[in-house]
């Protein structure tokens, strides 16, 4: 999986750390680092070079370890805050915002989840109904059988019944929760879209079908489930994809009991833009016009982008999907 595992040298030797290296597949070359901050990312690395050359970094996340999430960033009107365990991702959607974000592909896995953990008691504190979301900066699961920190997050969760955290993925790799017991205030995000969409454009990720049945194997074990239908991405058939995704959605899990619904369309800060059309130059996300929006990120035009998000909201509704746990996001409010 990792040609080379960068670790810092005060981390290597607590236990945390030699479990993750100790579960890491496959042969690598280790390499002890003072600070990875004066490594990773240090010099321009191709994105697409993940393909053939990964590496990663373990080590301490400095400087800010919550933050306070962007407007319209979630559900509900109270404050919400992302955390940071890890960055970058061994999945390769082709919408992906990490690739004009990082100056590397190359991965970060963070060792000090107690003082992030100490950093989420601090906020909970002040705003004790405050969402906190995982997944900002890479997939919260794709390598949670490798990192294993979510019991500690759990643990959190349940001392603190009234903040809500929020793990987004786009992985079947549910083994890690299924050995936890589920709370009501820890929702589990799925990402999907139509069965085209996931083959054409979330590149190296889980089928659709085999990530339908990890939302069946949580939902039968009591975890509360959202969806994330985001982006979209405009073709001729979109409107009869998503449907038959979301019929193929409810023979999985029991809708009704969805914690909330996300829906976006494909959009771009400049940088991003510029970095997809050179690393998926033939993708159909370029056959559809897109320009500067309110924001000045690249988008749809915004006709468009409602027609697109209304279509998928009433087919929600269709299959069952109460209307008031969906919401449009990151768009501007009027
Ligand atoms: S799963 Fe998320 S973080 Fe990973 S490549 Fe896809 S969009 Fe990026």
């Amino acid at each position: 999986m990792f040609n080379k595992v960068f670790v810092e040298k005060d981390q290597k030797d607590l236990a945390y750390t030699q479990g993750i290296l100790s579960r890491l597949p496959g042969k690598f070359e280790l390499v002890e680092i003072d600070n990875l901050d004066d490594y990773w990312g240090r010099s321009k690395k191709p994105y697409l070079q993940k393909r053939e050359k990964l590496n990663l970094y373990i080590g301490q996340k400095k400087g800010e370890l919550v933050k306070e999430a962007p407007f319209a960033y979630g559900y509900g009107k109270e404050k919400h805050f992302y955390f940071i365990h890890a960055y970058n991702c061994i999945y390769e959607c082709d919408y992906c915002y990490l690739q004009g974000y990082f100056q590397t592909p190359d991965l970060v896995l963070f060792t000090n989840h107690d003082a992030i953990i100490n950093s989420m008691q601090e906020i909970t504190n002040k705003y004790p109904d405050c969402w906190f979301h995982a997944g900002e900066y890479s997939d919260s699961l794709a390598l949670s059988h490798i990192t294993r920190e979510w019991d500690k997050y759990f643990d959190f969760f349940k001392r603190n019944p009234n903040a809500k955290l929020e793990i987004r993925t786009k992985s079947v790799n549910v083994k890690v929760l299924l050995e936890q017991n589920p709370l009501p205030n820890v929702i589990i995000s799925f990402t999907l879209g139509s069965e085209a969409h996931t083959k054409n454009h979330d590149l190296k990720t889980p089928p659709l079908k085999t990530r339908l049945k990890a939302m069946q194997k949580l939902d039968q074990k009591g975890f509360e489930l959202g969806i994330h239908l985001d982006p979209l991405v405009y073709t001729p058939n979109f409107e009869s994809d998503y449907q038959h995704m979301l019929q193929e959605l409810t023979k999985h899990i029991d809708v009704t009991r969805l914690h909330y619904v996300s829906i976006g369309v494909v959009r771009f800060t400049k940088d991003v833009h510029k970095e997809v059309q050179q690393n998926y130059s033939d993708s159909m996300i370029f056959a559809t016009p897109m320009n500067k929006s309110f924001d000045g990120k690249i988008r749809y035009n915004r006709p468009m982008r409602y027609w697109m998000m209304n279509k998928v909201k009433s087919l929600c509704i269709d299959t069952g999907i109460d209307s008031q746990i969906i919401y449009l996001c990151m768009e501007d409010d009027d």
